[in-house]
């Protein structure tokens, strides 16, 4: 397993870092698979993965208690645990320090060698929060007494955002959402570059844009899958985000041991991608998006919808369709319409996207910035269309 550090020789991380909000689950939302999720994170520590980054609200807030069940029988100092503040949840200084106090108790540990403010998305919340209720000076003594090592956020918010908050305070890292769908579309690029300008390492997050990239449009597919037919379509994702100068790791969110196997190959011996295949990855970036996805990332922060809607489960049903190409001049075929329909057969009918009442709780929570009562609206009006 490739390491790197920013530096700070003492520093080892590994180049593939576990996002654990993905872990393997049991069905009918019967929790984690404990057995299969403790074989990968075992597994993944013995290939030399040191690089744990969960969060209080993953995996319905279990995340952090699993992951810290597992690793307390490695000894402290051979891994990396990162988590997060939830600022969306907290309405002062004191629920502030009562959490981060909770999330050691739950990891097993006495301190986070990566620490974040989870998710920073609008002014509003970092000033009222971090400013005004003096949470961030809070954070700093806690970095002081050594229960945080490293202090970063990561980000979904704006570029103006960006600059103020790498302008106007400390940070020893930055975590970031990058993929090569987002390069251009979704200002990852900038966000990167102003990291690197302030000399912070990246930690990257949704390299795979939460599954996607890892299956693409058949078209897409191809052109990978002629230039490489050994090499996955998430090698291709991965190896992007890891080929940019001061990257420290790149955070997957594995769910099952195949993805393990791969991103490990991925980071053992990494090979960045040459120049001929960078234009490669463009050519079928753009066959990608000849037919639109839904950039959502499945991250399941818009949930629970208090009329029972399955956002991130519309959303994915419409995005295998599109990426089956389902969704172009084919609708009118018999079979096609069939197959469209069957993408929505796992989601109960109160989850339907039609159950919608626009009551706009959920798009304020959405980092990926969708419209999400517009697109279930649109995306209901197809399926009426095609019954
Ligand atoms: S806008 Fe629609 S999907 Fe979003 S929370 Fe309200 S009812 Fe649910
Ligand atoms: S709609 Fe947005 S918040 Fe909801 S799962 Fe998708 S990306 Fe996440």
């Amino acid at each position: 397993m490739d390491k790197r550090n920013f530096g700070d020789r003492s520093e080892q991380v590994s180049l593939l870092g576990f996002g654990c909000m993905r872990l393997p689950v049991l069905p009918d939302n019967k929790g984690i698979d404990r057995k299969a999720a403790k074989e990968m994170l075992e597994y993944a520590y013995e290939q030399g993965v040191n690089y744990f980054d969960t969060a209080w609200g993953y995996l319905n807030g279990k995340s952090e208690a699993f992951v810290g069940s597992v690793l307390k029988k490695y000894p402290r100092e051979s891994f990396y645990l990162a988590s997060k503040m939830p600022g969306w949840l907290l309405k002062n200084l004191p629920e502030a320090e009562e959490l981060f106090a909770a999330q050691l108790k739950r990891c097993q540990v006495e301190s986070f060698d990566y620490y974040l403010l989870h998710s920073l998305t609008t002014r509003e919340e970092f000033d009222r929060l971090y400013l005004k209720e003096k949470v961030l000076d809070y954070l700093h003594r806690e970095k002081q007494a050594g229960r945080i090592r490293k202090l970063g956020f990561s980000f979904h918010g704006s570029i103006e955002l960006m600059n103020y908050v790498l302008d106007n305070f400390p940070w020893d890292f930055v975590q970031i959402q990058l993929n090569y769908q987002d390069w251009d579309t979704m200002q990852a690029r900038v966000l990167y570059e102003l990291a690197i300008q302030h000399q912070l390492p990246c930690i990257i997050m949704e390299p795979v844009r939460g599954g996607a990239l890892a299956t693409l449009n058949d078209k897409a597919a191809a052109i990978l899958k002629q230039a490489a037919p050994q090499n996955s379509l998430a090698s291709w994702a991965i190896r992007f985000v890891a080929s940019l100068p001061g990257v420290l790791t790149v955070l997957s969110g594995m769910s099952t041991m195949e993805q393990l196997e791969d991103n490990l190959k991925i980071a053992s011996g990494f090979q960045p991608l040459t120049a001929q295949e960078r234009e490669i990855l463009q050519q079928a970036l753009e066959a990608y998006l000849e037919v639109s996805p839904i950039p959502c990332t499945g991250c399941n922060y818009c949930m629970p919808c208090p009329f029972g809607v399955d956002i991130p489960g519309n959303f994915s049903a419409f995005n295998q369709g599109a990426g089956k190409r389902l969704l172009t001049d084919q609708t009118q075929q018999k079979e096609k319409r069939e197959e469209f329909r069957k993408l929505w057969a796992d989601l109960a009918p109160e989850a339907l996207a039609g159950q919608c009442r626009s009551c706009g709780k959920c798009e304020p929570k959405c980092p990926q910035h969708i419209r999400i009562p517009e697109r279930l609206k649109i995306l209901q009006n197809l399926l009426d269309q095609i019954q």
